[in-house]
């Protein structure tokens, strides 16, 4: 794939990078691992949370400027690339201030003698990262990893090299040492070779069920650890005795927000009965209400995804569907009096389970409406799904909700919110949505060497 930055309101091309040969990569690889091999990484770990205080203060004095890289490149609303810079900054300055508490030694009892674990880095991390928040996705890789120690070498997705740039410029910026963080524009097969090099102790991927595959297969082939981060088809409950008008409200906003193309959204709404007719109402108000345009745009409230192919995949998705016999109860189509990647904001029900859009994740605004009897349905329904990422429940109830919480196969529940994520909390998922965990005191241990030292 070219590494090309395509306008997705409008489809200009804005401009095309040159790749990176393999001698480069060679260069990347050897600086990478020498860092990890210098005092840098082996050292006090003050210098290296120094530099993340650093790049925290730089994104949020550069909001703006870094929401405009990411809404012109991928498509998504000015008001929400700002809060994804934000949530940068926050996750920068929270490992900056939370590293060093989580790397200290963890001492154990035992009778052999004094025991403890230390956490000790463990080389070059292979990061293959998405475009659908192109710097938080990197952010999530690179702050647990730099205050660790290792040195992260990323492939980031081939529409978004601007924001690719941006970022590794940051890194630089803030005065991480050459090797700490590289971007490279390279090919799959490239990715491969350094998966390979004994160089790369680890691998992290965000992204589809068959680049996680593919990426961890190779990964376990030299026996290297992983951890990914690939889809979700999120379940949105909604019980009998939940605010409506707020679940509504939150549930909209949950499916379309950066235009459907989040893991976490809100996929599929699964509606009590008693409640049904009257959230799909209004729920239908909040997505008649959505004004499509330019991302720049501070009143538009649906931009474009990120790409055509995007557009092409949903399209032949939502079509499927209705020919398996799901009901369009809303929208449906490619927006084609436009030049952008616009798809009209829809609403899909009778979606039975021999329908292949009941497994399938819609990553775009397509939201799927279920009715259920009762909790034992629900969480059957919202079981029945090769994902297992996040996942919402509404209600007053929090017994009820506490019990539906513990019930649902997912790596994530929120009650009375759609999924969300902070610095401070895990993120990851279960089944074909992958495994590990990003953030929180949970990420930063993915890649590091737990070692036990015992004085006998
Ligand atoms: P991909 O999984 O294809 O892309 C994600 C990253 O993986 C990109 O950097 C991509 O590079 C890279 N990649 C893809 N295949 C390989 C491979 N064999 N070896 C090495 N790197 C690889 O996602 P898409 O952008 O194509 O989106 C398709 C679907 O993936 C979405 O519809 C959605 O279901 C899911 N997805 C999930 C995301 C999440 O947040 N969990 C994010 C994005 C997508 P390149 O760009 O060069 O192909």
């Amino acid at each position: 794939m070219p590494y090309q930055t395509i306008n997705p309101f409008n489809n200009k091309l804005i401009k095309e990078y040159q790749t990176h040969n393999d001698k480069q990569v060679e260069e990347a690889l050897s600086t990478a691992h020498a860092l990890y091999k210098s005092d840098w990484a082996q050292g006090d770990i003050k210098q290296r949370v120094k530099v993340l205080h650093k790049l925290s203060e730089l994104m949020a004095s550069r909001v703006d400027e870094l929401a405009e890289v990411v809404s012109t490149e991928m498509g998504k609303l000015i008001g929400q690339s700002r809060g994804e810079v934000q949530i940068c900054a926050d996750i920068a300055k929270f490992y900056a201030e939370k590293a060093e508490e989580f790397l200290k030694p963890v001492p154990y009892k035992s009778d052999l003698g004094e025991a403890w674990v230390e956490h000790h880095p463990i080389g070059v991390i292979m990061a293959v990262e998405p475009w659908n928040f192109p710097f938080y996705q990197l952010m999530r890789v690179l702050a647990p990893n730099l205050a660790s120690g290792n040195s992260v070498i990323v492939k980031h997705a081939s529409i978004v090299p601007h924001c690719a740039e941006t970022f590794e410029k940051l890194v630089a910026e803030a005065g991480a040492p050459k090797g700490a963080y590289t971007n490279l524009f390279i090919s799959q097969d490239q990715v491969a070779s350094i998966i390979d090099d004994d160089r790369v102790q680890g691998v992290a991927l965000t992204g589809s069920e068959k680049a996680g595959a593919i990426v961890a297969a190779r990964a376990a082939g030299k026996l290297k650890k992983s951890t990914l981060e690939l889809g979700g088809n999120d379940v949105f409950a909604v019980l009998d005795d939940a605010d409506i008008d707020k679940a509504a409200k939150a549930g909209a906003q949950a499916r379309v927000s950066n235009a459907g193309q989040v893991c976490t959204a809100a996929k599929r709404f699964i509606i009590h009965e008693k409640v049904a007719d009257e959230f799909l109402k209004k729920f239908t108000e909040h997505f008649k209400a959505l004004k499509m345009g330019d991302p720049l745009d501070k009143s538009t409230t649906l931009g474009p995804l990120s790409s055509a192919d995007a557009v092409k995949t949903l399209s032949k998705q939502v079509d499927d569907a209705v020919k398996h016999g799901a009901k369009l109860h809303f929208g449906g189509k490619k927006v084609s009096d436009n030049p952008g990647n616009f798809f009209e904001p829809t609403i899909l029900t009778h979606i039975t389970r021999d329908n292949p859009a009941y497994f399938e994740e819609f990553f775009g605004p397509v939201a799927q409406v279920y009715v259920v009897k009762n909790d034992e349905e629900l969480v059957k329904l919202a079981n029945d799904s090769h994902y297992g990422l996040g996942g919402s429940v509404f209600t007053k109830d929090m017994n009820r909700a506490r019990k539906l919480a513990s019930q649902i196969e997912t790596g994530m529940v929120y009650v009375n919110s759609p999924t969300d994520t902070a610095a401070e909390l895990p993120f990851g998922g279960v089944k074909r949505s992958g495994f590990g965990r990003e953030l929180s005191d949970l990420g930063i241990k993915e890649f590091v060497n737990q070692k036990l030292v015992v004085l006998a």
